[in-house]
């Protein structure tokens, strides 16, 4: 069986360092915003290039909490990708404002700098790039048109820790950003987890106020805040991550790269690295108009993929009210022929080559 990623084999390699950084933490029982949250975010901010780094207590959260207070609210559009998880529009919504999608480039996945242009209107007040499957989005031209309008960027780095765009940190170049820590993801915790990045001393106070209740000072509340705040014990294990996140995502581009070199000569789309950054993988996505027949032999064969993902954002039930005659052709071409394969730091070449040698024979090779 090769999994889509091996937590195990991961925690196996960290076990002692894990293991002795939570049993400091529950020693020290200090459970709730304790010294490695704070230190976690100290950590994570020199790591990404960023003054301000706030623990939430999810990705979802993060983006939310950016966006509040960003004043994103009532009445604003904000532009984003169809393709791309709930979550990045389910945070739009949650502020009251109203997500605009607009179509992907059909290479990277990502926001096209003139889709974004094309769909700009006197009520859009911030666009919200994701860095899909760990590919940096256009941030250079994405971020000239923000500039241009007095728009708000915030970037969704949840697929993109430790991705870079001419040098900097994605999360480091937005007004503000979010990060995800789900078990998964590039940098993952051991339940839920979330980051919220900014330059702005502003922005990152107000987060700071609401993750905790819109408190600064406890017991006195200045507006209707959250409970949102990363975990201690979750801290403590993202710290321990982090020191390894460089040889995590360098692994990740060797599996990916070996993948496309056995790949190249077969009847399918490997990835395309658009150059614009540092791609690190958080999914090796291909595509294939034979992409079930694929899934079938690989499925048979004991090797889990994945479709990310089926239906975009603007087919989805939950968005209908805002996506009336909506069309966005390349976002539902892509989520007909897309194919995620396993990927993980651990994945080894002869698992690789065992994937490899599947996809060729549902291929007819
Ligand atoms: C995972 C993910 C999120 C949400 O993060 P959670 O920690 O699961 O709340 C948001 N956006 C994207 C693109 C994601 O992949």
């Amino acid at each position: 069986m090769i999994p889509m990623v091996d937590l195990k084999a991961q925690y196996a390699n960290l076990k002692e360092e894990i293991d002795r950084s939570l049993q400091e933490a529950l020693d020290s029982c200090a459970f709730i915003l304790g010294p490695n949250v704070q230190a976690f975010e100290r950590e994570a901010a020199d790591y990404l290039g960023v003054k301000h780094a706030i623990g939430v207590a999810s990705g979802t959260d993060a983006l939310h909490l950016a966006l509040r207070a960003a004043g994103i609210g009532q009445g604003d559009e904000v532009i984003t990708s169809p393709f791309t998880f709930i979550a990045t529009a389910e945070a739009i919504r949650y502020v009251g404002a109203t997500p605009v999608f607009v179509d992907i480039d059909p290479r990277s996945f990502n926001l096209q700098p003139a889709t974004v242009e094309a769909a700009l209107t006197e009520r859009t007040t911030a666009v919200m790039p994701v860095h899909l499957f760990g590919q940096p989005a256009d941030l250079p031209a994405i971020g000239a048109i923000c500039e241009r309008r007095g728009l708000k960027m915030i970037e969704d780095c949840a697929q993109s820790f430790g991705a870079t765009v001419d040098g900097r940190q994605t999360g480091s170049i937005g007004l503000s950003a979010g990060f995800s820590f789900f078990p998964s993801k590039n940098l993952g915790c051991y339940g839920d987890g979330g980051l919220v990045t900014t330059n702005s001393d502003a922005l990152a106070e107000h987060v700071r106020v609401l993750r905790n209740h819109g408190s600064q000072v406890r017991y006195y509340h200045q507006e209707i805040g959250y409970n949102s705040r990363l975990d201690e014990l979750q801290a403590a294990i993202l710290r321990v991550k982090l020191r390894h996140i460089e040889e995590y995502n360098g692994n990740r581009r060797r599996v990916a790269h070996r993948y496309s070199e056995l790949l190249s000569d077969l009847p399918l789309d490997t990835p395309f690295e658009d150059g614009i950054g540092r791609h690190v993988y958080h999914q090796y996505t291909l595509l294939s108009d034979r992409r079930d027949a694929i899934m079938q032999a690989l499925q048979a064969a004991g090797i889990a993929c994945a479709v990310y993902y089926p239906v975009p954002l603007h087919r989805q039930q939950a968005f209908a009210a805002d996506c009336a005659g909506v069309q966005l052709p390349v976002a539902d071409d892509i989520a007909g022929r897309c194919l995620s394969l396993p990927i993980y730091p651990e994945l080894g070449e002869s698992d690789i080559l065992k994937v490899v040698s599947v996809i060729a024979d549902a291929c007819g090779r």
